[in-house]
């Protein structure tokens, strides 16, 4: 009985620090951003820089002149400088997506503090420019996130498809992206798949579908919003 009690009262200390604050974060709290509430979509892209499909990505961006956010994992943009300077120059956004792809569930206050920095240092020594931007790897958070973001704009999204799975672009991927049409709206997608739990070649139709939602959605005149105009707000001093 002793055991399950102690058993019990781990598992509810555990689910306070992570799975409770990312619930009550998400659902409630006013420093996160889930919508631009601007015409237009807002492209986000996490987990990059990667040295095979970010660069295509981005030449499809520049191709269709839209401008999106990166959120990066900082010791890959360490690895790959010059591809992080390229996202400045053509216009795009830069945002914080922790210094390895690790869950906030499993950093204590001190090691998130220490991501969060670390990663913002890289990243302004690449761009010289401040990063205001921060996207939890999964959409974790625990009970210090807020605390220790304090002064980054948190941004989540209204739309997330599962195009870390080859299947998902293959049967619904572009489906999914014409329905979350609306403005205000920010997609979130992968330019890298060795994230756990992704395939590692799913960016290449991940890549091929956001190619034919392009081609469609600028024919109807779509507007795409853009992230400097819209980050100009979040800015920190
Ligand atoms: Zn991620």
């Amino acid at each position: 009985m002793k055991k399950i009690l102690l058993g019990l009262s781990v598992l509810g200390s555990a689910a306070c620090y992570t799975v409770l604050p990312t619930i009550l974060t998400r659902t409630f709290s006013k420093r996160i951003v889930k919508s631009t509430a601007q015409k237009g979509l807002l492209l986000t892209f996490d987990d990059g820089p990667n040295p095979q499909y970010t660069p295509q990505l981005l030449d499809l961006l520049k191709k269709y002149k839209v401008s999106a956010v990166f959120f990066v994992v900082a010791k890959k943009a360490l690895q790959y400088p010059e591809i992080i300077k390229r996202m400045q120059t053509e216009g795009h956004v830069i945002g914080i997506h922790h210094y390895t792809h690790q869950s906030s569930f499993v950093m204590t206050p001190a090691i998130l503090k220490r991501q969060l920095l670390k990663s913002k240092q890289i990243l302004e020594s690449i761009t010289n420019e401040p990063v205001t931007l921060y996207r939890p790897p999964w959409g974790h958070f625990n009970a210090a996130t807020l605390k220790i973001a304090n002064n980054f704009q948190i941004m989540m999204w209204t739309s997330i498809f599962g195009d870390w799975k080859v299947q998902t672009c293959k049967s619904s991927l572009l489906q999914q992206l014409h329905q979350a049409r609306c403005d205000g709206a920010i997609y979130v997608l992968h330019d890298c798949g060795q994230t756990f739990g992704a395939d590692h070649d799913a960016p290449v139709h991940m890549l091929q579908t956001l190619h034919h939602f392009l081609e469609q959605v600028t024919h109807d005149g779509q507007v795409f919003t853009n992230p400097h105009d819209w980050t100009k707000q979040y800015v920190h001093s």
